[in-house]
């Protein structure tokens, strides 16, 4: 799950990392109100959405009064931006962080990942910041200094110094700058980040170290134990197909393509997702109903898959182990019962109940093509949609 960066840098800010001052504002009045709280003549108005890159796409501005303050507000919200980020649709604004502007000095990156090859939490730095981290690393990799943190002992205050010795942070600001490192540590730790990047993590000319932006994730399989953070999910910001299925406990991730999959187990619909391609398709999404589904969780599910517009078939590819191949088709069927299944079907079924399931499909009067293989039902599903 992600937050705004107004929530992350108040999360951050308890665990003494340092951020600018800043109100979330969801009206230009709003704007102008939290900007008359803040203390001197410069501010921030910033674009709130679960996307980087706005500086560029305009969604970051400066400005130099109260009235600039109003006009920027009013021109961002409800604006629809569009940032490298965000793919073509963009993102409507809805919310704004109204913040007080620093005299920069320089800026730096931030950023702590879960490495998979270390299996350990690993906090990488470079003097390069405020630009994209992946170009610097395409580019200049000798410019990212990396600390592969021991969970036993979490992050030494050696390893925060040598980081901050690696990316130039100029001497008087290296404890500060260790004390930064190791509170964004804790943070990501205690509240089970997936990833924390500061980008840019800024010194100033009058001597601070501070989090100028703030991109927080969270695993959404540590949610329960997080409700303060549960609760700053915002549903405008996911896409209502996956909000949806996160309702039914469903596993489901929208994807570009335009042959919806229902599939059971995740290594299935990996190979399902995987054997469309091989055949020139496109995938519309991933989804794994689960072993233990319900009818009405299918029926929920396939569902979900015709609301997509960009549905031009369907491929239900279903191994009957716990799942019954039964429970599926009756879900299926219901399904289509409610919503009209106006695009073509192709159904793989195999193991427990198989032909109980089957007959289901057969005596539902839906056309359906039915598919023998893997391999078969992908080529059906590929050919019907051309
Ligand atoms: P994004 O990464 O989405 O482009 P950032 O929050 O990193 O957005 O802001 C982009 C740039 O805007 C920063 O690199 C910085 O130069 C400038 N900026 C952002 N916030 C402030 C601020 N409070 N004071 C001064 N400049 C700022
Ligand atoms: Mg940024």
């Amino acid at each position: 799950m992600n937050v705004h960066e107004y929530q992350g840098k108040q999360i951050l800010k308890k665990y003494g990392v340092q951020v600018p001052n800043g109100f979330v504002a969801f009206t230009a009045d709003e704007a102008v109100e939290a900007a008359k709280k803040l203390e001197g003549d410069l501010w921030v108005v910033k674009a709130q959405i679960h996307a980087g890159g706005r500086g560029k796409a305009g969604g970051v501005k400066l400005a130099k009064s109260l009235e600039e303050v109003r006009q920027y507000a009013d021109e961002l919200l409800g604006k629809t931006l569009v940032t490298h980020q965000t793919g073509p649709e963009g993102k409507e604004v809805k919310r704004l962080l109204i913040e007080e502007g620093l005299p920069i000095e320089k800026e730096y990156y931030v950023g702590v990942v879960i490495d998979r090859a270390t299996q350990r939490v690993v906090m990488m730095a470079s003097e390069e910041g405020g630009t994209e981290i992946e170009e610097v690393a395409a580019k200049t990799p000798e410019k990212i200094f990396k600390e592969v943190i021991d969970p036993a002992v979490g992050m030494m205050p050696f390893q925060a110094r040598r980081l901050a010795y690696s990316i130039n942070i100029p001497q008087e600001k290296v404890n500060k700058a260790v004390k930064f490192m190791l509170g964004l540590y804790q943070a990501f730790v205690d509240n089970d980040c997936s990833l924390a990047e500061i980008n840019p993590l800024i010194t100033t000319k009058d001597g601070r170290v501070m989090a100028l932006d703030a991109k927080l994730n969270f695993d959404s399989n540590a949610l329960f134990r997080h409700p303060d953070i549960l609760e700053m999910r915002d549903l405008d910001e996911e896409d209502p197909k996956e909000v949806e299925a996160s309702k039914y406990d469903l596993n489901y991730i929208a994807l570009d393509g335009n042959i919806g999959c229902m599939v059971n187990g995740a290594g299935l619909a990996m190979a399902t997702m995987d054997i469309i391609k091989h055949y020139n398709g496109e995938p519309a999404n991933f989804l794994d109903v689960g072993g233990g589904a319900t009818a009405d969780k299918v029926r929920e599910a396939f569902k979900i898959i015709l609301s997509d517009e960009n549905v031009k078939g369907i491929f239900v590819n279903i191994f009957g182990g716990i799942m019954k191949c039964d429970v599926i088709a009756s879900g299926v069927v219901e399904a289509a019962k409610q919503i009209k299944l106006d695009r073509p079907l192709v159904v793989r079924l195999e193991g427990t109940n198989v032909e109980l399931g089957k007959k289901i499909l057969q005596e539902s009067g839906l056309e359906i093509v039915a598919a023998d293989s893997l391999a078969d039902g992908a080529q059906k599903i590929v050919e019907l949609v051309k």
